[in-house]
């Protein structure tokens, strides 16, 4: 995705300074950047999921939890997300909780998954570790 274009997570703000940076800054020992806050996190994961970048994703899942691979499925066109709710999740916080609505498009038909999703923060990085609903 050009960084200049419009973010998958809805922000309203561009990629290159969303979702972009994350993207790019988790694996880069010169430019490193890795987000601040759950949401923000929660964010990058539904913008990876939405551009297909299994490498972030499973980086960003908490070890505990992460599966050994990721099978995207492409036939999964993400809409929009929607965030619910936050508890915590803050930069000093150790946990956080998102809840959020992702829509998206399968085979024609309009579906969405609504989770309330659990992120720890561990050596000052955030990570997702589980669907608590
Ligand atoms: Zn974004």
């Amino acid at each position: 995705m050009d960084k200049d274009e419009r973010c998958p997570c809805n922000t309203g703000e561009i990629y290159g300074s969303c979702c972009g940076r994350f993207h790019t800054g988790y694996s880069d020992p010169q430019a490193p950047a890795w987000p601040a806050t759950a949401v923000e996190l929660m964010r990058s994961r539904y913008s990876a999921f939405a551009l297909m970048l299994p490498g972030y994703l499973l980086a960003t899942w908490h070890p505990s939890t992460r599966p050994t691979e990721l099978d995207l499925d492409e036939t999964i066109v993400w809409k929009n997300l929607e965030i619910v709710r936050t508890e915590a999740g803050g930069p000093f916080d150790q946990t956080g909780i998102v809840e959020f609505v992702a829509r998206y498009g399968l085979l024609g038909q309009r579906e969405y998954q609504h989770e309330v999703s659990e992120f720890v923060r561990e050596d000052g990085r955030w990570y997702y570790l589980d669907a608590v609903e």
